[in-house]
Protein backbone atom coordinates (compact mmCIF):
# COMPACT_ATOMS: atom_id res chain seq x y z
CA UNK A 1 0.00 0.00 0.00
CA UNK A 2 2.84 1.99 0.91
CA UNK A 3 3.80 4.29 -2.23
CA UNK A 4 7.68 4.68 -3.73
CA UNK A 5 7.21 8.37 -3.25
CA UNK A 6 5.51 8.43 0.37
CA UNK A 7 8.34 6.29 1.74
CA UNK A 8 10.89 8.59 0.48
CA UNK A 9 8.97 11.70 2.31
CA UNK A 10 8.39 9.32 5.43
CA UNK A 11 12.36 8.19 5.73
CA UNK A 12 13.36 11.90 5.87
CA UNK A 13 11.08 12.69 8.31
CA UNK A 14 12.31 9.28 10.25
CA UNK A 15 15.72 10.11 9.78
CA UNK A 16 14.95 13.83 11.24
CA UNK A 17 13.11 12.24 14.40
CA UNK A 18 16.31 10.47 14.71
CA UNK A 19 18.99 12.73 14.68
CA UNK A 20 17.19 14.92 17.82
CA UNK A 21 16.38 11.80 19.35
CA UNK A 22 20.28 10.22 19.21
CA UNK A 23 21.45 14.02 20.26
CA UNK A 24 19.79 13.40 23.47
CA UNK A 25 19.86 9.90 24.40
CA UNK A 26 22.71 8.34 22.30
CA UNK A 27 22.21 5.09 20.72
CA UNK A 28 19.83 3.69 23.13
CA UNK A 29 17.26 4.53 20.72
CA UNK A 30 18.51 4.14 17.63
CA UNK A 31 17.04 0.53 17.60
CA UNK A 32 13.49 2.42 18.37
CA UNK A 33 14.14 4.93 15.40
CA UNK A 34 15.37 2.27 12.63
CA UNK A 35 12.32 0.31 13.24
CA UNK A 36 9.36 2.96 12.68
CA UNK A 37 6.95 2.34 10.33
CA UNK A 38 5.23 4.80 8.60
CA UNK A 39 0.98 4.73 7.79
CA UNK A 40 0.14 4.10 4.25
CA UNK A 41 -0.40 7.41 2.44
CA UNK A 42 -3.39 6.93 0.83
CA UNK A 43 -4.22 9.46 -1.86
CA UNK A 44 -0.90 10.54 -2.70
CA UNK A 45 0.37 11.07 -6.57
CA UNK A 46 -0.11 8.13 -8.20
CA UNK A 47 2.45 8.32 -10.90
CA UNK A 48 4.29 11.11 -11.95
CA UNK A 49 4.68 9.96 -15.28
CA UNK A 50 0.90 10.22 -16.24
CA UNK A 51 -0.38 13.56 -13.66
CA UNK A 52 -3.91 13.10 -12.33
CA UNK A 53 -6.25 15.58 -11.71
CA UNK A 54 -7.22 15.96 -7.94
CA UNK A 55 -10.50 14.26 -8.31
CA UNK A 56 -8.58 11.29 -10.39
CA UNK A 57 -5.77 11.09 -6.55
CA UNK A 58 -8.73 10.46 -4.37
CA UNK A 59 -9.17 7.03 -5.93
CA UNK A 60 -6.57 3.78 -5.77
CA UNK A 61 -5.63 2.87 -8.71
CA UNK A 62 -5.21 -1.40 -9.71
CA UNK A 63 -2.84 -2.27 -11.87
CA UNK A 64 -3.81 -5.53 -13.93
CA UNK A 65 -1.41 -8.25 -15.65
CA UNK A 66 -3.05 -8.36 -19.03
CA UNK A 67 -5.75 -6.87 -20.39
CA UNK A 68 -8.51 -9.79 -19.78
CA UNK A 69 -8.42 -8.95 -16.39
CA UNK A 70 -7.98 -5.09 -16.52
CA UNK A 71 -11.41 -4.97 -18.59
CA UNK A 72 -13.20 -7.38 -16.03
CA UNK A 73 -11.98 -5.34 -13.01
CA UNK A 74 -12.75 -2.11 -14.60
CA UNK A 75 -16.51 -3.67 -14.76
CA UNK A 76 -16.46 -3.93 -10.91
CA UNK A 77 -14.91 -0.99 -10.44
CA UNK A 78 -16.62 1.32 -12.41
CA UNK A 79 -15.71 5.47 -11.55
CA UNK A 80 -14.15 4.43 -8.44
CA UNK A 81 -11.46 3.38 -9.23
CA UNK A 82 -8.85 3.78 -11.33
CA UNK A 83 -7.54 0.32 -13.52
CA UNK A 84 -4.59 -0.10 -15.71
CA UNK A 85 -2.80 -2.99 -17.58
CA UNK A 86 0.35 -3.61 -17.51
CA UNK A 87 0.60 -5.63 -20.91
CA UNK A 88 -1.00 -3.80 -23.70
CA UNK A 89 -3.64 -5.64 -26.31
CA UNK A 90 -1.99 -7.90 -28.57
CA UNK A 91 0.85 -8.37 -26.02
CA UNK A 92 2.52 -12.05 -25.47
CA UNK A 93 1.48 -12.58 -22.03
CA UNK A 94 3.10 -15.85 -20.30
CA UNK A 95 6.70 -14.71 -21.37
CA UNK A 96 6.56 -11.19 -20.72
CA UNK A 97 9.18 -9.28 -19.71
CA UNK A 98 8.52 -6.38 -17.80
CA UNK A 99 10.51 -3.22 -18.14
CA UNK A 100 11.84 -0.86 -15.92
CA UNK A 101 9.16 1.59 -16.46
CA UNK A 102 6.35 -1.66 -15.62
CA UNK A 103 8.27 -1.84 -11.98
CA UNK A 104 7.69 2.19 -11.28
CA UNK A 105 4.56 1.91 -12.31
CA UNK A 106 3.43 -0.92 -10.15
CA UNK A 107 5.32 0.56 -7.42
CA UNK A 108 2.83 3.19 -7.39
CA UNK A 109 -0.18 1.81 -7.44
CA UNK A 110 -2.67 0.56 -4.48
CA UNK A 111 -3.32 -3.06 -5.46
CA UNK A 112 -1.78 -5.60 -8.43
CA UNK A 113 -4.48 -8.05 -9.40
CA UNK A 114 -2.84 -11.52 -11.82
CA UNK A 115 -4.63 -14.46 -13.13
CA UNK A 116 -1.87 -17.16 -11.33
CA UNK A 117 -1.92 -20.96 -12.51
CA UNK A 118 1.91 -19.65 -13.83
CA UNK A 119 0.24 -17.59 -16.89
CA UNK A 120 2.27 -15.33 -15.37
CA UNK A 121 5.36 -16.80 -16.06
CA UNK A 122 7.68 -13.62 -14.53
CA UNK A 123 5.48 -12.93 -11.55
CA UNK A 124 8.32 -14.02 -8.57
CA UNK A 125 11.04 -12.21 -10.56
CA UNK A 126 8.23 -9.17 -10.86
CA UNK A 127 7.05 -9.06 -7.21
CA UNK A 128 10.73 -9.77 -6.03
CA UNK A 129 11.25 -6.37 -7.68
CA UNK A 130 8.27 -4.44 -6.12
CA UNK A 131 8.18 -3.43 -2.61
CA UNK A 132 5.31 -2.96 -0.08
CA UNK A 133 2.04 -3.09 -2.94
CA UNK A 134 -0.30 -6.30 -2.14
CA UNK A 135 -1.40 -8.79 -5.10
CA UNK A 136 -4.55 -10.73 -5.68
CA UNK A 137 -4.59 -13.85 -7.26
CA UNK A 138 -8.29 -13.84 -9.01
CA UNK A 139 -8.38 -17.71 -9.55
CA UNK A 140 -8.76 -18.86 -5.92
CA UNK A 141 -11.48 -21.30 -6.21
CA UNK A 142 -11.25 -22.37 -9.89
CA UNK A 143 -12.12 -26.07 -10.34
CA UNK A 144 -8.75 -26.61 -12.20
CA UNK A 145 -7.87 -28.69 -15.27
CA UNK A 146 -4.39 -29.59 -15.51
CA UNK A 147 -2.48 -29.51 -19.26
CA UNK A 148 -2.12 -32.90 -20.81
CA UNK A 149 0.90 -32.98 -22.79
CA UNK A 150 4.29 -31.26 -22.88
CA UNK A 151 7.27 -29.31 -20.94
CA UNK A 152 4.19 -28.11 -18.52
CA UNK A 153 2.19 -31.63 -18.57
CA UNK A 154 0.62 -31.61 -15.05
CA UNK A 155 0.37 -28.26 -14.07
CA UNK A 156 -2.40 -26.21 -14.25
CA UNK A 157 -4.27 -25.10 -17.33
CA UNK A 158 -3.81 -21.28 -16.78
CA UNK A 159 -6.52 -20.06 -19.22
CA UNK A 160 -9.42 -20.52 -16.43
CA UNK A 161 -11.42 -17.16 -17.39
CA UNK A 162 -12.12 -18.21 -21.02
CA UNK A 163 -15.12 -20.23 -19.40
CA UNK A 164 -17.51 -17.73 -18.80
CA UNK A 165 -18.94 -19.90 -15.52
CA UNK A 166 -14.94 -19.12 -14.42
CA UNK A 167 -15.65 -15.50 -15.10
CA UNK A 168 -18.32 -15.25 -12.19
CA UNK A 169 -15.45 -16.39 -9.92
CA UNK A 170 -12.83 -14.28 -10.90
CA UNK A 171 -15.64 -11.53 -10.66
CA UNK A 172 -16.34 -12.34 -7.24
CA UNK A 173 -12.80 -12.32 -5.84
CA UNK A 174 -12.30 -8.89 -8.07
CA UNK A 175 -15.27 -7.61 -5.96
CA UNK A 176 -13.83 -8.70 -2.41
CA UNK A 177 -10.71 -7.66 -3.31
CA UNK A 178 -12.07 -4.18 -4.14
CA UNK A 179 -13.96 -4.11 -1.28
CA UNK A 180 -11.23 -5.11 0.99
CA UNK A 181 -8.83 -2.05 -0.72
CA UNK A 182 -11.72 0.89 -0.83
CA UNK A 183 -14.21 -0.25 2.10
CA UNK A 184 -16.51 3.04 1.32
CA UNK A 185 -17.02 2.50 -2.13
CA UNK A 186 -17.89 -1.15 -0.97
CA UNK A 187 -21.72 -0.78 -2.34
CA UNK A 188 -20.64 0.32 -5.57
CA UNK A 189 -18.35 -2.51 -5.87
CA UNK A 190 -21.02 -4.80 -5.18
CA UNK A 191 -23.59 -3.55 -7.25
CA UNK A 192 -21.33 -3.59 -10.28
CA UNK A 193 -20.12 -7.10 -9.70
CA UNK A 194 -23.90 -8.47 -9.38
CA UNK A 195 -24.36 -6.40 -12.62
CA UNK A 196 -21.53 -7.93 -14.17
CA UNK A 197 -22.59 -10.95 -13.19
CA UNK A 198 -25.95 -10.84 -14.76
CA UNK A 199 -24.60 -10.20 -18.32
CA UNK A 200 -21.70 -13.22 -18.01
CA UNK A 201 -24.76 -15.26 -17.23
CA UNK A 202 -26.67 -14.00 -20.13
CA UNK A 203 -23.82 -14.47 -22.64
CA UNK A 204 -23.22 -18.10 -21.57
CA UNK A 205 -27.01 -18.58 -22.24
CA UNK A 206 -26.38 -17.86 -25.32
CA UNK A 207 -23.63 -19.10 -26.34
CA UNK A 208 -25.01 -22.41 -25.17
CA UNK A 209 -27.95 -22.33 -27.42
CA UNK A 210 -26.07 -21.08 -30.51
CA UNK A 211 -23.47 -23.68 -29.83
CA UNK A 212 -26.18 -26.43 -29.51
CA UNK A 213 -27.21 -25.78 -33.27
CA UNK A 214 -23.84 -27.13 -34.14
CA UNK A 215 -24.48 -31.79 -34.80
CA UNK A 216 -22.59 -33.88 -32.30
CA UNK A 217 -20.03 -34.68 -34.80
CA UNK A 218 -18.85 -31.38 -35.60
CA UNK A 219 -18.06 -29.92 -32.68
CA UNK A 220 -14.13 -29.89 -32.64
CA UNK A 221 -12.50 -26.35 -31.69
CA UNK A 222 -8.93 -27.17 -33.67
CA UNK A 223 -6.52 -23.97 -32.15
CA UNK A 224 -2.75 -23.32 -32.10
CA UNK A 225 -2.63 -23.18 -28.28
CA UNK A 226 -4.93 -25.55 -25.94
CA UNK A 227 -6.05 -22.45 -24.17
CA UNK A 228 -9.90 -23.73 -25.08
CA UNK A 229 -9.71 -26.87 -22.52
CA UNK A 230 -12.22 -24.83 -19.65
CA UNK A 231 -14.72 -23.75 -22.29
CA UNK A 232 -14.78 -26.79 -24.47
CA UNK A 233 -15.58 -28.49 -20.93
CA UNK A 234 -18.44 -26.10 -20.23
CA UNK A 235 -19.95 -26.58 -24.02
CA UNK A 236 -19.62 -30.02 -24.66
CA UNK A 237 -17.12 -28.99 -27.59
CA UNK A 238 -13.87 -31.43 -28.32
CA UNK A 239 -10.58 -30.11 -28.06
CA UNK A 240 -7.48 -29.70 -30.50
CA UNK A 241 -4.76 -28.23 -30.60
CA UNK A 242 -1.19 -27.76 -31.85
CA UNK A 243 0.90 -27.29 -28.28
CA UNK A 244 -0.57 -27.16 -24.81
CA UNK A 245 0.45 -23.83 -23.71
CA UNK A 246 2.80 -20.67 -25.22
CA UNK A 247 6.42 -20.72 -24.22
CA UNK A 248 7.00 -24.51 -24.86
CA UNK A 249 7.76 -25.70 -28.50
CA UNK A 250 5.39 -23.72 -30.67
CA UNK A 251 4.69 -25.42 -34.19
CA UNK A 252 6.89 -28.40 -34.52
CA UNK A 253 6.75 -31.05 -37.41
CA UNK A 254 5.39 -33.52 -34.88
CA UNK A 255 2.73 -31.50 -33.95
CA UNK A 256 2.18 -30.42 -37.32
CA UNK A 257 1.46 -34.10 -37.96
CA UNK A 258 -0.28 -34.74 -35.16
CA UNK A 259 -2.75 -32.23 -35.72
CA UNK A 260 -3.26 -32.88 -39.88
CA UNK A 261 -3.76 -36.63 -38.67
CA UNK A 262 -6.51 -36.08 -36.11
CA UNK A 263 -8.11 -33.20 -39.04
CA UNK A 264 -8.50 -35.83 -41.30
CA UNK A 265 -9.45 -38.91 -39.23
CA UNK A 266 -12.47 -36.58 -37.99
CA UNK A 267 -13.43 -34.81 -41.22
CA UNK A 268 -12.84 -31.46 -39.21
CA UNK A 269 -13.72 -29.04 -41.51
CA UNK A 270 -12.51 -25.80 -40.41
CA UNK A 271 -8.75 -24.90 -38.05
CA UNK A 272 -8.12 -21.81 -36.41
CA UNK A 273 -4.75 -19.97 -34.29
CA UNK A 274 -5.02 -16.85 -31.83
CA UNK A 275 -4.29 -13.65 -31.88
CA UNK A 276 -1.09 -13.72 -30.18
CA UNK A 277 1.09 -16.14 -31.82
CA UNK A 278 2.48 -16.96 -34.95
CA UNK A 279 -0.36 -18.78 -37.23
CA UNK A 280 1.82 -20.17 -39.75
CA UNK A 281 1.81 -23.94 -38.08
CA UNK A 282 -1.95 -23.84 -38.35
CA UNK A 283 -2.08 -22.55 -41.75
CA UNK A 284 0.08 -25.67 -42.91
CA UNK A 285 -2.41 -27.73 -41.45
CA UNK A 286 -4.59 -26.52 -43.28
CA UNK A 287 -3.06 -26.50 -46.65
CA UNK A 288 -1.92 -30.21 -45.67
CA UNK A 289 -5.74 -31.39 -45.29
CA UNK A 290 -9.28 -30.38 -46.82
CA UNK A 291 -9.76 -28.14 -43.90
CA UNK A 292 -9.92 -24.04 -44.12
CA UNK A 293 -8.11 -21.55 -42.00
CA UNK A 294 -11.18 -19.80 -40.07
CA UNK A 295 -9.29 -16.59 -38.60
CA UNK A 296 -8.34 -15.84 -35.26
CA UNK A 297 -9.75 -16.39 -31.82
CA UNK A 298 -8.68 -13.99 -28.61
CA UNK A 299 -7.48 -15.64 -25.73
CA UNK A 300 -4.48 -14.17 -23.66
CA UNK A 301 -5.05 -10.58 -25.31
CA UNK A 302 -8.33 -8.34 -26.14
CA UNK A 303 -7.77 -6.26 -28.88
CA UNK A 304 -7.50 -2.46 -29.39
CA UNK A 305 -11.14 -0.83 -28.76
CA UNK A 306 -11.34 -1.07 -32.68
CA UNK A 307 -11.01 -4.35 -32.83
CA UNK A 308 -13.21 -7.36 -32.79
CA UNK A 309 -12.92 -7.75 -29.14
CA UNK A 310 -12.13 -4.79 -27.12
CA UNK A 311 -13.66 -6.86 -24.18
CA UNK A 312 -14.23 -9.54 -22.00
CA UNK A 313 -17.90 -10.41 -23.36
CA UNK A 314 -16.88 -9.10 -26.61
CA UNK A 315 -14.25 -11.80 -26.77
CA UNK A 316 -16.81 -15.06 -25.81
CA UNK A 317 -19.04 -13.39 -28.90
CA UNK A 318 -16.60 -13.28 -31.26
CA UNK A 319 -14.71 -16.47 -30.62
CA UNK A 320 -18.18 -18.41 -30.57
CA UNK A 321 -19.04 -17.11 -33.33
CA UNK A 322 -16.12 -17.60 -35.59
CA UNK A 323 -16.15 -20.82 -34.31
CA UNK A 324 -19.98 -21.31 -35.76
CA UNK A 325 -19.55 -19.84 -38.52
CA UNK A 326 -16.08 -21.91 -39.20
CA UNK A 327 -17.69 -25.28 -38.60
CA UNK A 328 -20.94 -24.23 -40.52
CA UNK A 329 -18.73 -23.59 -43.54
CA UNK A 330 -19.41 -19.48 -43.55
CA UNK A 331 -16.40 -18.36 -42.76
ZN1 LIG B 1 -2.08 -18.60 -23.36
Amino acid sequence: MERKFSHTQQSAVTQGSCTVLLGLLLGLWLGGCTSQTAPPQQNAAANSQSPRSPAQQQKKVILTTFTVLADMVRNVAGDRAIVESLTKPGAEIHDYEPTPSDLAKAQDVDLILDNGLGLERWAERFYGNVKDVPHVTLTAGIQLISIAEGAYQSQPNPHAWMSPQNALIYVENIRKALVELDPKNAATYNANASAYSDQIKAIDQTLRKNLAVLPENNRYMVTCEGAFSYLTRDYGMKELYLWAVNSDQEGTPKQVSQVVDAVKANQIPVVFCESTVNNGAQKQVASETNAKFGGIFYVDSLSDMNGDAPTYLKLLEYNVTTLINGLQGKS
